[in-house]
């Protein structure tokens, strides 16, 4: 379970930001959520906050009862690396390592045996459609191929949460759902979603939907 308590988040001026304003929100295990909302209303810094890539300036943020406010950075990126999956719009693969070799990343300090990991990257890639692209540079796939790497490379590790940044923003429809449905299939395996779209179909697709506006949030759906 994830509670935001009264988060604000503050950039400092000139002229200060209030990115997000008193913000509650839990969302349960299992919850396939999406964030609707306006450029700049706060979308992006709400995941960097769930993701605890970034912290609140004011307000409590618990996950699994836990309050992370208490966490130093070792035990943030600790939480984030069990717990937690990223896949952001513009990819972020590492382009001179192979499509294989991405997916292997997250799991180096894992504590998984290598035979393990390496039979774990190859399920997943063949899982996401891409077993025959292991030895691929990302440059060389197609915009949905390298969504799905991204996919395949925030599920590795076997998060409790993914939390994604407009997914399917740069792919065209058929693309878009295979990524979608992607998303069906980790639901279906009890995962927790929280996927940031200004697509109208991916936000159909939740269970729930909250919009933020100008960093305040309201229960939509
Ligand atoms: P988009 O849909 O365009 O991605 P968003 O809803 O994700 O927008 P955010 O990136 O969360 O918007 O930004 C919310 C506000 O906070 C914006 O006004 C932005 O300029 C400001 N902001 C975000 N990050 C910073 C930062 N590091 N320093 C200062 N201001 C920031
Ligand atoms: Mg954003």
């Amino acid at each position: 379970m994830i509670e935001l308590r009264d988060v604000t988040r503050s950039f400092p001026g000139p002229p200060e930001v209030q990115a997000l304003k008193a913000v509650n929100l839990t969302i349960r295990r299992g919850d396939y959520l999406s964030i609707v909302g306006p450029s700049g209303s706060g979308k992006s810094t709400m995941l960097n906050i769930l993701g605890l890539l970034d912290r609140p300036t004011v307000g409590e943020y618990r996950i699994d009862g836990v309050l992370t406010g208490g966490l130093d950075e070792d035990a943030r990126a600790g939480v984030r690396a069990q717990r937690i999956g990223f896949v952001f719009q513009s990819f972020h693969l590492m382009p001179r390592r192979t499509v294989f070799e991405n997916v292997l990343m997250p799991m180096a300090y894992s504590g998984v045996p290598r035979t393990e990991r390496v039979d774990r990257a190859r399920r997943t890639l063949e899982r996401v459609g891409l077993g025959h692209r292991l030895d691929f540079l990302p440059t060389t796939l197609s915009g949905g191929e390298r969504q799905r790497v991204a996919v395949a490379r925030a599920v590795v590790s076997r998060p409790s949460i993914v939390l994604a940044d407009e997914p399917t923003g740069n792919l065209d429809q058929t693309t878009s759902s295979e990524v979608m449905s992607l998303f069906d299939d980790l639901r279906d395996d009890g995962l927790t979603l929280v996927v940031i779209t200004h697509d109208p179909e991916v936000a159909r697709r939740a269970e729930r939907v909250v919009r933020i506006t100008d960093g305040r949030l309201e229960e939509q759906r």
